[in-house]
């Protein structure tokens, strides 16, 4: 079998049709795994035994005719996701022992609907980072080139699904975790509308932007992932009730009525690559050809948008990550008092970019700068979303690259922060928002994937999942 142009949707005809069984189809790709994760460093632990009895249950589901879409299909978990009796290190030595307790409710579905869970997937750490560099368990490399970073932060799962060593994957989004590694890995990512998907079991970073979502070949085969684990959890009270599934959006999409926005300040971004700009450009001249209707736009507040986020993010990363002091997870260093234990155990076990956040974050947060930084950050946020609320009055989509450069090298951007953030900025506008994103590729600058940026109202999911599908089955 050809593991290359295998899908979701085909995988799961195989299995019940009875051409392939799920423990046949599981080894491939544990073999897979063995013969490609030496060099790319994608997954951080593998559970082969489990996932084989899984794969069984999986079978013994299919024979008694009770498969769903997910059944016996193997996926892998982002490790800041809890999955019950495994290590989660969240790529940091901190939690490097850590082992989960229950599962995340997302996991908790995909078990439901018997899915086999391969492993855990390498990740920048506590998922800071936009190259999964930061781990400290050693870069993930692209698959497409062994030279550069898959993106990240979920770049362990971007370049999983990529290197055909799972057939999807979970990753979080709190900035453009999802969206860009898949942009650099030539896969699809979404980050769904806040509220959308449970957190119950995600290691927290910045519990206003966070989210989780799939990464996968394609867009139907996201969109099943994203149907699995959608919808009202009671452990997590940030999370709503509306969403139904739907298996057949690509007939309902009429192109003539669709409009796209182009927002302006997005194309002519500082540090936008021109190549990226005349792809990005020429996929939505292709929608417009199909009959949908273009529209420039404005997002006003867009140049703001990285100053607010990294405010933003590192407050809440800082009040987040307090617990991790070296009295209630993970190792300690010995000390004299109860504050040198805190200060040498997170000296000794966070990294250098956590530390930088946890300090931000602090600074931001404390007496006297609180108005300056913070509480101004959430004003521009609240501009965001209003330019947000009125361009959606005018359009269906928004259209975007992911990303303005291609992926690069390992290295190059590590030693400059602001560079390195400087990757986020189409991205982080939908998590200030809170708004949905998909990524799909689009072609390629220079042999490297780009990506394709859609960007969707509050709880737009099906409409992303429809125009994602359009254009990847008509578009040759
Ligand atoms: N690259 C962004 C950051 O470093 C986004 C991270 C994320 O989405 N988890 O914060």
């Amino acid at each position: 079998m050809d593991l290359k142009n295998l899908t979701i949707s085909q995988a799961h005809e195989l299995l019940t049709a009875g051409k392939i069984s799920a423990v046949e189809l599981v080894s491939k790709y544990l073999a897979q795994i063995d013969s490609k994760n030496k060099e790319l460093n994608a997954f951080l632990s593998v559970r082969a035994e489990k996932a084989l009895v899984e794969a069984k249950e999986a079978d013994k589901k299919i024979k008694d005719n009770k498969a769903s879409y997910l059944t016996g299909i193997p996926l892998t978990i982002k490790d800041n996701i809890l999955v019950k009796d495994e290590i989660c290190t969240a790529g940091s030595k901190i939690l490097e022992n850590y082992k989960a307790a229950y599962n995340a409710t997302v996991v908790e579905r995909l078990g439901r609907e018997g899915a086999v869970i391969l492993g855990k997937t390498n990740l920048d750490e506590f998922a800071m980072g936009s190259s999964t560099e930061n781990s400290a368990y050693g870069p993930t490399k692209n698959p497409h080139d062994v030279s550069r970073v898959p993106g990240g932060s979920s770049g362990g799962s971007a370049a999983a699904v990529a290197a055909e060593m799972c057939l999807g994957a979970l990753g979080t989004d709190t900035g453009g975790s999802i969206r860009q590694p898949a942009g650099f890995c030539g896969v699809v990512g979404l980050k769904p509308t806040y509220g959308a998907v449970s957190r119950f079991g995600a290691v927290a970073l910045g519990s206003s932007l966070d989210q989780i979502g799939p990464l996968a070949k394609t867009v139907k085969d996201a969109a099943l992932i994203f149907d699995a684990i959608c919808g009202h959890d009671p452990l997590d009270s940030t999370t709503v009730p509306n969403h139904t599934r739907n298996q057949n959006r690509i007939d309902e999409l009429n192109i003539g009525d669709l409009k796209i926005g182009l927002p302006q300040e997005y194309f002519e971004a500082e540090g936008i690559n021109k190549d990226i700009k005349e792809k990005v450009l020429s996929a939505v001249k292709w929608f417009e050809a199909q009959g949908a209707k273009i529209k420039e736009i404005k997002l006003p507040h867009t140049e703001y948008a990285l100053a607010a986020y990294y405010i933003i993010q590192p407050a809440e990363c800082s009040a987040n990550l307090a617990r991790y002091d070296g009295v209630r997870y993970g190792p300690r260093s010995e000390a004299e008092n109860l504050m040198d234990v805190y200060t040498k155990t997170r000296g000794q076990y966070l990294g250098a970019e956590t530390q930088r956040r946890v300090m931000v974050g602090t600074y931001t947060l404390s007496s006297g700068y609180y108005d300056a930084y913070y509480a101004q950050a959430q004003k521009v946020r609240a501009l965001i979303r209003n330019d947000f609320e009125k361009a959606f009055e005018e359009v269906d989509v928004i259209m975007t690259p992911t990303s303005p450069t291609v992926a690069f090298k390992i290295g190059d951007k590590s030693n400059n922060p602001l560079e390195m953030y400087a990757a986020d900025i189409f991205t982080v506008t939908a998590n200030l928002s809170g708004i949905c994103g998909l990524s799909i590729p689009c072609g390629q600058v220079d042999n490297l994937p780009v990506g394709l940026q859609i960007l969707g109202p509050w709880f737009g999911e099906n409409l992303l999942f429809k125009v994602g599908e359009y254009y990847e089955n008509y578009k040759t």
